[in-house]
């Protein structure tokens, strides 16, 4: 066996004008939150999302933070949202001091299940977070049906979905106002960063507004602020290494694509092991390859596939635990013990497989190569 090889769950790939584009910010001396990227990255992306209004800040928890702030929802709300997410989610609605109310997940798409959110829905509910997992929309349809029906506003959580399609158009310009992360490990990544998209002007000017410690958007100098508002700026050398992501976001996708069919033709016939699923008439990014390991074949499950990996150079990582799990998250609301199945079933049994744009055919052969072999238990060729 090859030792020296190891393959890390997902790094960031540069290989574009990122580093042409931060030198000149260096250059240029515009390093704060001024300076040309900022809105140029702002223009590409949310062009890109076909979105009208991009405002980026520092992270994607803050942008969901500021999309909250904006769209005025507080104290005493509710917010639907799925149980199986990463914790920011939930995070920003504590923040604004609105209750979480979590639904399970789909079994195949692992998104929110949009035949649960109606019997969520209370006098108190203002809206509904979708979060596109591992890059699969939401069933918008649905959802904008029980919206609309309720006057219940949608925020996305698209973080893990640059460049995902339903129907034809873009996460970030769903529903009402969305937020994106550039995380690391995102598609399009400034290693820490995030924007909130919107195609209402009011949605807009406020997040402008409150993401910049609400200095009154006229440019009066009298200093007398009129909200307490938050300094959630994005850099201009950030944004230049978002404006160079985004100039090759197209071919990212179309890497993360590739790579989960690479995955899915080598390991269709693999006992036990199942895929996200893509639905009719949207565009996965796979932004995580994930898979769940259903049930045990020659006794291997999740943990000891994962263990087994990592002996051989082959970095994974678990799936999120649900909501209701989450000790931080109690004082909204307990549920019962099996409240829900398919959220749990996911957390028990999932893991990411590497996933980086950067992955060679090489590098996918080496890991299902590696899979087949532990789970089959199988002489290793290599
Ligand atoms: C990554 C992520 C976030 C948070 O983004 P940060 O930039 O790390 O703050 C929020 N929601 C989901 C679903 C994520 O995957």
């Amino acid at each position: 066996m090859n030792r020296q090889k190891r393959i890390p769950v997902c790094e960031p790939l540069l290989a574009g004008r990122e580093e042409e584009y931060v030198l000149e910010a260096v250059r240029s001396g515009w390093i704060s939150s001024a300076g040309k990227y900022i809105p140029a990255f702002e223009e590409a992306f949310s062009r890109y999302c076909g979105a009208k209004h991009g405002i980026a800040v520092c992270n994607g928890t803050v942008a969901l933070h500021l999309a909250l702030v904006a769209a005025g929802v507080g104290k005493g709300a509710e917010v639907i949202m799925p149980d199986f997410t990463m914790i920011a989610s939930a995070a920003a609605v504590a923040y604004v001091g609105a209750r979480p109310v979590f639904v399970d997940a789909e079994r195949e798409t692992w998104n929110i299940d949009a035949l649960q959110i109606e019997e969520r829905i209370n006098s108190r509910t203002s809206a509904i977070m979708v979060v596109h997992i591992y890059g699969h929309a939401c069933a918008m349809d649905e959802i904008r049906k029980v919206a609309r029906k309720y006057n219940l506003l949608i925020v996305e959580d698209a973080a893990e979905a640059h460049g995902a399609e339903y129907q034809g158009k873009r996460t970030g310009s769903l529903g009402d106002i969305a937020a994106f992360s550039f995380f690391a490990n995102k598609i399009v990544s400034t290693g820490e960063g995030g924007m909130v998209l919107t195609n209402n002007d009011e949605l807009a000017q406020r997040c402008r507004y409150f993401k910049n410690l609400c200095f009154p958007l006229n440019r009066d100098r009298t200093y007398l602020h009129e909200h307490v508002g938050f300094n959630y700026r994005m850099s201009n050398l950030h944004a230049a290494l978002g404006l160079a992501q985004t100039e090759r976001a197209e071919l990212y996708v179309s890497a993360r694509r590739r790579i989960n069919s690479l995955y899915r033709e080598r390991l269709k016939n693999l006992p036990g092991i199942i895929f996200q699923a893509e639905f009719e008439g949207c565009r996965n990014v796979y932004w995580m390859n994930g898979i769940v390991v259903d049930r045990q074949v020659n006794g291997i499950d999740r943990d000891s596939l994962m263990r087994k990996l990592s002996d051989r150079g082959i970095e994974t990582r678990r799936f999120f635990g649900g909501m209701h799990h989450q000790p931080a998250l109690a004082q909204y609301g307990s549920y019962k013990e099996d409240s829900f199945p398919v959220s749990d079933w996911l957390m028990k049994n999932g893991l990411y497989l590497p996933s980086g744009s950067g992955l060679t055919d090489e590098d996918i052969d080496w890991v299902c190569e590696a899979i087949e072999t532990i789970v089959l238990k199988r002489e290793s060729h290599t």
